[in-house]
């Protein structure tokens, strides 16, 4: 169990990977800061803006997946679900 203590549009000063797609962002890049606290301890994840949309939709899809919080990558995931449902079925 996470919770949530701020979420806000920032400009990297370094580096960071992206939560959603595990993909490396130089600095400078518009990133969501997401700071949360998970058994009493603070952390901080990055998520670049379309990941950060996705997340946004699916809890709005399934607010369960809101409680639960995101695993790492799973943004990535879902794109390679929906392109392997694109590609199949015929
Ligand atoms: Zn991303």
């Amino acid at each position: 169990m996470s919770d949530t203590l701020s979420l806000d549009l920032v400009v990297t000063r370094k580096p960071h990977r992206c939560w959603g797609c595990v993909e490396t962002f130089p600095k400078g890049t518009k990133m969501w800061r997401h700071v949360g606290k998970s058994d009493g301890v603070l952390f901080s994840t990055y998520a670049c803006e379309p990941c950060q949309a996705e997340m946004n939709e699916a809890c709005r899809r399934d607010p369960y997946l809101a409680d639960e919080g995101f695993d790492q990558g799973c943004v990535r995931d879902w794109r390679a679900e929906a392109e392997r449902q694109v590609g199949g079925g015929t």
